[in-house]
């Protein structure tokens, strides 16, 4: 239901990605969990209120969870019920790939039964465990990062605002159809959020995505791009009301 991302300085990507999340509560959600990635992707996620992920979070050792790149979800649990497997970042098989969703993939199960037949083991119940590894063929099929959401985005029917982390990549990648994504656009870090108040305390200048469009973000800055592949141009607009 609550959806943040964050590329940027390392030792502060866990603390923004779980402080947005607390800023995405009012959404309401019943579970919620985060994905950091420097050479590798790191996931913890928990069913229940936030507190019990932050439980969990003090326990780990931090140095785990220093990457440039991140993604936190809360949940609202449309397909399986809220259990820790199901809540979200869900992953490909490698771990490797961690993605975070909002909205519902109408045809997930076909597509689960493909990659099943494909030799694929799910861990979850979830419409939004095909997403992962959907994108980890396309890797494996040469594509690069963007290209490979691309064309696994052309495959889903449905609704979706999709947030990906991607090992050994310090960029984070996003898109959304028919559910709200919008980008923050900060000092040497950059931010993706279903909500401006995830992040409205390190930036104000935001930019509102489209249905069908990918960013691409990274430290240095960030582009967005049509389905054909083509930049579109987007205005920065700066939020003047409080949170
Ligand atoms: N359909 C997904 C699930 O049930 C995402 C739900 C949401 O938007 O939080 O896991």
């Amino acid at each position: 239901c609550g959806i943040v991302g964050y590329v940027g300085d390392a030792t502060r990507t866990l603390d923004i990605l779980v402080g947005g999340l607390s800023n995405l509560e009012y959404r309401g959600y019943d579970s919620a969990g985060v994905a950091v990635g420097g050479r590798t992707v790191e996931v913890e996620k928990r069913e229940g209120e936030l507190e019990r992920l932050e439980a969990t979070l003090d326990e780990a050792d931090r140095t785990r969870f220093e990457g440039a790149v991140g993604v936190g979800h809360t949940r609202w649990s449309t397909h399986g019920p809220p259990t820790d497997a199901n809540a979200h970042p869900h992953t490909d098989e490698a771990g490797r790939v961690a993605v975070v969703h909002n909205g519902i993939i109408e045809n997930y199960r076909e597509l689960r039964d493909e990659l099943e037949a494909d030799g694929v083991t799910f861990t979850s119940e979830t419409d939004t465990e095909v997403v992962p590894h959907l994108i980890a063929h396309e890797l494996q099929a040469g594509a690069d990062p963007e290209e490979a959401v691309r064309r696994t985005a052309a495959r889903l029917e449905g609704s979706y605002a999709l947030a990906v982390v991607v090992a050994g990549v310090d960029a984070l990648f996003a898109v959304r159809r028919d559910s709200p994504l919008v980008l923050g656009v900060g000092d040497g870090e950059r931010f993706v959020a279903s909500d401006v108040p995830a992040f409205l305390e390190h930036t104000r200048d935001v930019v509102y995505l489209d249905d069908d469009e990918f960013v691409r973000l990274d430290p240095e800055g960030w582009t967005v791009t049509g389905a054909d592949g083509n930049r579109v141009a987007k205005d920065v607009r700066t939020v003047e009301w409080e949170a």
